[in-house]
């Protein structure tokens, strides 16, 4: 089954999130694709609401690994549940480039939403300078020692210059990052990077590639629907 994730980094509030929700119940969706949004935390409840009744799924963008203590700032795992919440993402590269995520801080993460019974997505990728100094099958080893297989896990291959960039990994540097990750941890490997409704198809076509993670593309409900489309088996 091939997932399409749709992240909103923060963007979409409340109002405009249900909006959102609204119209894509209504999108022409295929059946074969399993269909995930990511919306910012304040508006996970609205979301929740929308897509209620739906196979769509709601994930939150992050997730502490404490139940509850003095972490301002944080939300746990228990919370995304309470609210109905159905995965979340852990160790994008903006929260690693900007906010001191690091391996070991992202393998707590997602240890506690597993064991908490969330499915998670958590992301790795190299730089371009990683990339062009020849380390990124080391960078991605380093990224994925904090990880073990597990039913409710997805890694999505996200390199870092081709997040929102317009720069999209080729299907041959996709195809050669998943491989490595899958000889490392066996489980389904999305692809993200600058992902449009005209690069979905070309990227989805090989094996090891299971699905995306999908930012600016996301945000608009045609476009997402029609990169779910594009990426059907
Ligand atoms: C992302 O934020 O995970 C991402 C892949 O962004 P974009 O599709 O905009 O490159």
């Amino acid at each position: 089954m091939t997932l399409i994730a749709g992240n909103w980094k923060m963007f979409k509030g409340p109002v405009e999130a249900g909006t959102f929700c609204r119209a894509l119940r209504e999108a022409d969706l295929p059946d074969d694709v399993d269909v995930v949004v990511c919306p910012p935390f304040v508006s996970l409840a609205e979301s929740v609401q929308a897509l209620a009744g739906t196979e769509i799924g709601v994930f939150a963008q992050n997730c502490h690994w404490e139940n509850e203590g003095a972490f301002t700032g944080e939300v746990s795992a228990a919370m995304l549940q309470e609210l109905g919440v159905y995965g979340t993402l852990v160790g994008h590269s903006e929260r690693r480039q900007y906010f001191g995520e690091t391996d070991e801080t992202v393998g707590k993460r997602v240890r506690a939403a597993l064991d908490a019974g969330l499915h998670v997505i958590a992301c790795v990728g190299e730089t371009e300078a990683e990339r062009e100094a020849g380390e990124t099958d080391d960078v991605l080893r380093r990224q994925l020692s904090v990880l073990e297989p597990d039913d409710n896990l997805v890694v999505a291959y996200e390199p870092v210059w081709a997040i929102g960039t317009g720069k999209t990994a080729t299907p041959e540097i996709a195809r050669a990052a998943h491989e490595t990750i899958k000889a490392v941890l066996d489980v389904p490997v999305l692809y993200g990077g600058s992902v449009k409704p005209d690069n979905a198809a070309e990227l989805m076509a090989h094996h090891a590639i299971d699905g995306a993670l999908v930012g600016g593309a996301s945000l608009d409900v045609d476009s997402f629907a029609a990169i779910c489309r594009a990426s059907r088996s």
